[in-house]
């Protein structure tokens, strides 16, 4: 196996089939274009446990995902796709940058899902794109991009519904797409508590609640069980 590539929380790895990649997911965890770094301890094995239970709910809903299979809880086995160098942020409530960017409320409900593309650049800081930038840049034509933001819109409604019935409160999370052996658009990287906002709807207090990466970003403490609950609670939604 040759290592093709390492992330911030994941090594990519050919395999003997040039189909198929192994993706190895890491304790590490970096946040603000990685001038924070650090570990989370298990965050490897339940990141790839939770993005496998909802990749496998997705696929099972309709939804062309590159993955395959999980051989050891840390690893994932993965179709090789070419990946749009674009990060699709899906948002139902206001946090983040949408809020440092707006001047949005943290907590506004807002009136439907909005889905924003950034450019996936670590050396420009991922910047916002608009739509006539994607153009220019020929990152995707005008029917790529639609068919990238139905998917999301599609994607977001069924995370939404299962997040409900772990009583956690999809707020906003992060997507890449890439391309397969057929150039057929399929969701790849991971969705997992490092890529989404996680908000726990047994608990009212506002930090109480987070049970997402944020909890690394703001020093909030207790992150490894954080993450440990919403594995318990996805691998409960799916009877796993
Ligand atoms: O920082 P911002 O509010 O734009 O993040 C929106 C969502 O996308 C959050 O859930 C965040 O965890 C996710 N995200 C990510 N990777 C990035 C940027 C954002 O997973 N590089």
């Amino acid at each position: 196996m040759a290592k093709l590539y390492e992330g911030k929380a994941k090594i990519l790895y050919s395999t003997e089939d040039p189909e198929i990649l192994l993706s190895v997911y890491k304790d590490d965890a970096t946040a603000f274009n990685a001038q924070k770094k650090g570990t989370i301890k298990g965050k490897g094995e339940i990141n790839c446990t939770v993005a496998s239970a909802l990749f496998q709910s997705l696929e099972t809903n309709g939804i062309a995902t590159h993955y395959i299979d999980c051989p050891t809880p840390n690893q994932m086995r993965v179709k090789a796709v070419k990946i749009i160098p674009v990060e699709v942020v899906v948002r139902n409530i206001a946090a983040g940058s949408l809020c440092r960017q707006t001047g949005l409320k943290e907590g506004t409900v807002l009136p439907c899902p909005l889905v924003e593309y950034y450019l996936k650049d670590d050396d420009l800081g991922d910047p916002l794109l608009t739509r006539d930038r994607l153009f220019l840049l020929d990152i995707v034509t005008e029917e790529q991009l639609s068919t990238i933001h139905k998917m999301a819109l599609k994607i977001n409604q069924h995370l939404q519904e299962f997040f409900n019935r772990c009583q956690i409160t999809l707020v906003d999370f992060k997507l890449e797409f890439g391309f397969d052996s057929q150039q057929k658009i399929i969701l790849a990287d991971e969705i997992s508590p490092d890529t989404c906002r996680l908000w726990d709807q047994t608990e009212t207090d506002p930090q109480a609640r987070v049970m997402d990466k944020d909890r690394f970003r703001k020093d909030l403490g207790q992150v490894e069980s954080a993450y440990s609950k919403v594995q318990e609670r996805v691998l409960a939604a799916l009877n796993i």
